[in-house]
């Protein structure tokens, strides 16, 4: 009872109180591609020089500077591939490919359309190279055997994969996904795409959250529709065991039909807290229930998109070993004006314009057409005082 009767918690107080519950997943070793999407479990260091020598940047010719304008005898090759080329002495150049090692004794590329070459002669045409070292990529320009190329914790994209096989690494460390079970609590639900009558509502969450929670870093598993009775709730969370997370939506609130609370505490769950100064999204529960940590949302769409972005989806980082489990909060110029806000942060649905951000027209909880529509959430602080058009607002990107 304490609870409902002290004060909500902020949004960063209620996230920094979640993300303290999760604990990294064990750690394991995976090829590059089924690293896509996932954390760095551990510090990856270079196993080789990139490039391992001096390398032309370009079709040409190597030759040193001092030489030029020419003209010069060609003495040999070299090709992507190729092993080190024998030295050029004075007055010698070695033809050479982009990719391709330089051979000692040269400084510089005169590449092929500021070269005339007849049989074994070369000489310069057009401007030349210019500067010593020209077209030349140095060895160990992009990383040295040994250097930091991937930091733990950080999320693994298509960029770190090529860095990392280009580092000589065939697979990474990371965290195992996380197993996320979902529970669509309500009377009034029914399977997506089943027959059913005026007043039953598809469970528009499941599919929804699955697919926003669901990814490289977690495996959902639908767990389907419990009524609003505690003996089924409670059921339905035993079938739960053996998750990392144990998401409920709905039932959350105070009404007489809002059994989540009590079927969690039924099932041994310890809640660590339960409200949150946000809208939408306030009756937000989370807290333990063994080994895995339960997030009960609330059931409006809205709110339990909005929750399930702010909370579940930096919780399923945690648990991968992310260092920055939350996504970036930007800062955009305001299209349009705003009121004033009341003593909750709002995150209202918005869209990119050309001359800034913009609030969509109806911000209902319970209505999705305009969500779909959206390119970011605004954040409105509590008691923020009404904005003008071209007032800096934080922005959230829409997962
Ligand atoms: P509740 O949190 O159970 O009081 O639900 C709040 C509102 O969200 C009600 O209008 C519910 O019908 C609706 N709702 C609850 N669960 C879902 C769901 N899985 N999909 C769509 N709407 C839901
Ligand atoms: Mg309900």
């Amino acid at each position: 009872m304490a609870r409902s009767v002290t004060a909500l918690l902020s949004v960063p107080e209620a996230q920094a109180r979640l993300i303290a519950l999760a604990k990294p997943l064990p750690i394991e070793t995976v090829s590059l591609i089924e690293a896509n999407g996932r954390w760095n479990a551990e510090a990856l260091v270079a196993h080789r020089t990139q490039p391992f020598a001096d390398l032309s940047a370009m079709d040409g010719y190597a030759i040193r500077f001092g030489d030029a304008p020419g003209p010069w005898t060609v003495v040999a090759e070299s090709r992507a591939g190729s092993t080190q080329p024998p030295p050029i002495a004075a007055g010698e150049a070695c033809r050479i490919f982009t990719g391709a090692p330089i051979p000692p004794g040269a400084d510089t590329v005169l590449i092929q359309e500021d070269a005339a070459r007849e049989g074994d002669r070369l000489a310069m045409a057009g401007d030349g190279p210019g500067q010593a070292g020209k077209h030349i990529r140095a060895r160990g320009m992009d990383f040295s055997e040994g250097d930091l190329l991937i930091e733990a914790g950080s999320l693994i994209g298509p960029a770190h994969l090529g860095l990392a096989a280009v580092g000589g690494h065939g697979a990474l460390s990371v965290r195992r996904p996380a197993r996320v079970a979902l529970i669509s609590t309500g009377d009034e639900l029914i399977q997506p795409g089943t027959a059913g009558q005026p007043h039953q509502l598809p469970s528009s969450n499941a599919p929804m959250l699955a697919a926003l929670l669901g990814g490289p870093g977690a495996i959902v598993t639908d767990l389907g529709i419990a009524p609003d009775r505690l003996d089924a709730i409670v059921e339905m969370i035993a079938r739960a065991a053996d998750t990392d997370i144990i998401i409920t939506s709905g039932g959350a609130s105070v009404g007489d039909h809002d059994l989540v609370k009590p079927a969690l505490e039924a099932s041994g769950a310890e809640i660590d807290f339960w409200k949150v100064a946000m809208r939408p999204g306030k009756p937000l529960m989370a807290g333990t229930l063994g080994n895995a940590i339960v997030l009960g949302l609330p059931g409006n769409p809205l709110s339990a998109f909005v929750t399930a972005s702010l909370f579940a989806r930096p919780l399923i980082a945690a648990l991968g070993g992310a260092a920055k489990p939350f996504s970036p909060v930007r800062r955009a110029q305001l299209a349009e004006a705003l009121g004033a806000n009341g003593d909750r942060e709002h995150y209202l649905r918005g869209i990119w314009r050309e001359d800034g951000v913009a609030a969509v027209d109806g911000q209902d909880s319970a209505m999705l057409t305009n969500l779909t529509r959206a390119d970011l959430f605004i954040v409105r602080p509590a008691h923020a005082r009404a904005s003008r058009a071209g007032d800096i607002v934080d922005i959230i990107d829409i997962a």
